[in-house]
């Protein structure tokens, strides 16, 4: 029966962790993975996170199904988190949110709902994107394209390449756009290039997915959520994805969500029950801990309070690794400017470096990062930043 099954590609980024764990150097260092770690290289457990669990086992409840769209209560936490309590979309009921199992599970719901909706619509993601978005949306039935983004040369953006892309782009396109932080780059657009780029989308009758993978990591929750307000002022319809895999480090506990903004109240039931079609055929409902977690921590302002603290301490934590890295490659040695990883913002910085020179670090002095140059920075440390910038140094 199995006979003709190949074997399929590895998982890039899950093959360069195995290959991590199997490497003998003391000094081996692991910035392939998209992990936030704490300056004792320890992958944190918020104290928000566990005081709620405390919490919950005191009261330990039986675990029934949940509805199919998740905790009420969770869901209503995301709208909130994403378009502003107080927002109009959130007020007016227009906003149709899902539970879902991380930040990938929201897409894959989106990306099934939205194959029903438009089956002959093209996707646009990000040259390069995080990985996962081709696959997800190819698996899904869709053509997957690609509009520019990043531009070696530069060390920046492509922006008018985007810009020209995404106005050449046929109506009713899907056009995945990172809200902040982007995956693998760490270069942002600016927020005049944001208007522009709505623009672009209204003009032309694009569908926009923004993926919110990082809320919070970039400049801050309002901060990067802002380019949300955007959207809804100009009166778009459109899809973001949520994950609290990092802002919570709960990624094993598979939270995010998908929210859908539509016209209306009336409207926003409608797609609410394609959603949940899409989930049922799925996996029927989402598990129930880690959105219980999440609820509890931000619908209590005590609790949200500790969490917005935490996660600006990991926040600052990163910059300050950025502002380390670039005086470290200085100190060891490096002639070339490196100041533009201090412009990058989010977990990843797109290092410059070549594949040849990324195969060097790893094999050579046990750093690891992606073919591409893509380091995470969340994983560098006081203990592990020198040894970092002397390697990159001697295989530049
Ligand atoms: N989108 C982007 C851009 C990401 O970087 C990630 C996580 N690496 C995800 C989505 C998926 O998040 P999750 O792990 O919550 O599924």
């Amino acid at each position: 029966m199995f006979t003709a099954v190949e074997m399929a590609p590895r998982d890039p980024i899950l093959g360069l962790n195995e290959q991590y764990a199997a490497d003998g150097n003391p000094k081996k260092v692991n910035l392939g993975v998209g992990v936030y770690y704490d300056d004792n290289g320890k992958l944190p457990l918020l104290k928000c996170v566990q005081a709620a669990e405390e919490d919950m086992m005191k009261a330990p409840s039986a675990r029934g199904y949940l509805p199919i769209d998740g905790i009420a209560a969770y869901d209503n936490a995301v709208k909130g988190l994403v378009f502003g309590a107080d927002s109009e979309p959130v007020k007016s009921g227009r906003v149709a949110t899902i539970q879902a199992i991380g930040g990938t599970g929201g897409l894959k719901v989106g990306a099934d709902f939205l194959k029903k909706l438009s089956p002959g619509a093209k996707v646009l993601i990000s040259d390069p994107s995080w990985e996962n978005h081709r696959a997800l949306f190819t698996n899904a039935g869709f053509t997957v394209e690609s509009y520019p983004y990043y531009d070696a040369a530069k060390r920046g953006i492509d922006f008018e390449g985007m810009l020209a892309a995404l106005k050449a782009a046929p109506a009713g396109t899907i056009v995945v756009l990172h809200a902040c932080c982007h995956n693998p780059t760490g270069y942002d657009i600016t927020p005049a290039q944001w208007d522009q780029v709505i623009a672009a989308v209204k003009a032309g009758g694009l569908t926009p997915f923004l993926d919110m993978a990082y809320q919070g990591f970039g400049h801050g929750i309002q901060e990067d959520g802002a380019v949300i307000g955007k959207f809804v002022q100009a009166g778009l319809t459109f899809f973001v994805s949520t994950s609290f895999s990092k802002s919570f480090s709960l990624y094993g506990e598979r939270v995010g969500a998908l929210s859908v903004l539509c016209e209306s109240k009336e409207e926003a039931a409608r797609v609410l029950s394609q959603l949940k079609i899409a989930i049922r055929t799925n996996y029927s409902n989402p598990p129930i801990h880690g959105g219980a977690v999440v609820a509890a921590v931000l619908n209590d302002p005590a609790r949200r309070a500790v969490w917005e603290a935490e996660l600006a301490e990991m926040r600052v934590r990163i910059k300050a690794m950025r502002q380390k890295l670039v005086d470290g490659l200085k100190a060891a040695g490096v002639k070339q400017d490196m100041g533009f990883i201090t412009s990058q913002i989010g977990m990843f910085s797109y290092s410059g470096l070549t594949k040849d020179q990324m195969v060097r670090l790893r094999e050579e002095f046990g750093v690891y990062g992606t073919d591409t140059g893509r380091m995470c920075v969340a994983a560098l440390n006081s203990k592990n930043i020198d040894y970092v910038c002397e390697s990159i140094a001697k295989v530049l």
